[in-house]
């Protein structure tokens, strides 16, 4: 079988470039190793603009968020589901300090910030904000697990999905192309996840798995609340009374990761329940648990580009915890620079800069 590129991995990141290659008019064969729980089926899919405790505000933050609702909203009209739903984020301070930086921030820079943020709107009763807080602007929610089915039908549809475990000491690599089994293809792009750490064509990258939890509750007392709500935890509201919460980040070794030592359930569950406890005093009933594993190199910075050496083997990964908002934007960017040499970013290019 003859193919342009050869997607290995099907989580957000592979997902994010089919798309893109296929509006480009490329062929695709994506191989998925079909495992139950990803990083990509776990995600809570939040888009939270100015995340952190610090509020720093990225340079390129408004041109990342439009494209990526542009794109996400694209492929809801091609699919017909609801995959990208825009809420408000209530931003509770969590201390004193906090909302101290917050003031300075929008004191020093009030018309970058001026998109991103608006007065609170609150009952006093539901919610614990002794130091006040605000409402911050453009944020959202993709449903990831949707999004990914949406990605695998549409994959089927052209016969280029596959179920495999696809082992890079099977893939040879020439100037022109390379080979896995029986398929050529002209690249092929590794999208692993955390499981890149293993390949042997970038086992000198250093990521890392960040093995993270998240809760589904029952809150009754908040069934009205339509906001996902943010303080250090966050809460977000999937209607009538249903939240999903979180989360929780460890770093892990990978070889622990591949031996399944990943994850503490019961630490998980009281570090978010302590969390969700910070924002609201309503009772909570956790009705389920789920645990992930983020692909992590540096913070949440994405890494793409060919090999320094194989320049047909590509790498994009390290989507971290902002996957969601960053991807889209550095699929396209991606696409630009195999198809036309357009330039990657400085601050993505893979290059060898791990060596
Ligand atoms: C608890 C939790 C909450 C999160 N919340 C958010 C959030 O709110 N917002 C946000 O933006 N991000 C969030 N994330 C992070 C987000 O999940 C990741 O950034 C993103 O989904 C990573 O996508 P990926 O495709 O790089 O990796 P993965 O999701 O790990 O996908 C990799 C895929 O490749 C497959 N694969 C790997 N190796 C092979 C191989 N050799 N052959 C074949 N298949 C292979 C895997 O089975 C998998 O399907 C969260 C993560 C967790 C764990």
């Amino acid at each position: 079988m003859k193919t342009d590129f050869l997607i290995v991995g099907q989580g957000l990141a592979g997902s994010l470039l089919a798309w893109h290659l296929l509006g480009a008019g490329r062929r695709v064969l994506v191989v998925d190793r079909d495992e139950e729980s990803t990083s990509s089926k776990v995600a809570a899919g939040l888009v939270t603009p100015l995340a952190g405790s610090r509020f720093h505000l990225p340079e390129h933050l408004g041109e990342r968020l439009d494209y990526a609702r542009r794109f996400y909203w694209d492929i809801e009209e091609r699919s017909g589901q609801t995959l990208f739903r825009h809420l408000r984020i209530a931003r509770l301070f969590r201390d004193q300090s906090e909302a101290d930086l917050w003031r300075s921030r929008i004191a020093r820079e009030p018309e970058r910030y001026a998109r991103y943020h608006a007065p609170l709107e609150v009952d006093p009763g539901s919610l614990h904000m002794p130091f006040g807080g605000f409402e911050m602007r453009e944020g959202g929610w993709l449903d990831v697990p949707a999004f990914l089915e949406v990605t695998r039908q549409a994959l089927l549809e052209r016969a280029a999905y596959a179920i495999a475990k696809v082992r890079s000491e099977d893939i040879s690599a020439s100037p022109g192309g390379v080979r896995w089994k029986n398929v050529e293809a002209g690249w092929a792009v590794f999208c692993e996840g955390w499981r890149g750490a293993a390949n042997r064509f970038f086992d000198w990258v250093p990521l890392r798995p960040t093995c993270g939890g998240i809760l589904d509750l029952r809150l009754p007392r908040l069934a009205g609340e339509g906001r996902i709500l943010n303080r250090g935890g966050w809460l977000l509201p999937l209607g009538d009374g249903r939240f999903r919460a979180g989360s929780t980040y460890r770093e892990l070794l990978p070889s622990h990761a591949a031996a399944g030592e990943i994850a503490d359930a019961d630490a998980d569950r009281d570090e978010i329940l302590a969390k969700v406890a910070a924002i609201t005093p309503a009772a909570a009933e956790v009705v389920g648990q789920r645990t992930g594993l983020r692909p992590t190199i540096r913070r949440s910075q994405i890494f793409m580009g060919p090999h320094p050496a194989h320049p047909r083997i590509v790498f994009f990964n390290g989507f971290g915890s902002k996957g969601v908002l960053n991807g889209p934007w550095h699929a396209a960017t991606l696409v630009a620079h195999l198809l036309v040499g357009a330039p990657l970013p400085e601050s993505a290019e893979l290059g060898g800069r791990f060596l």
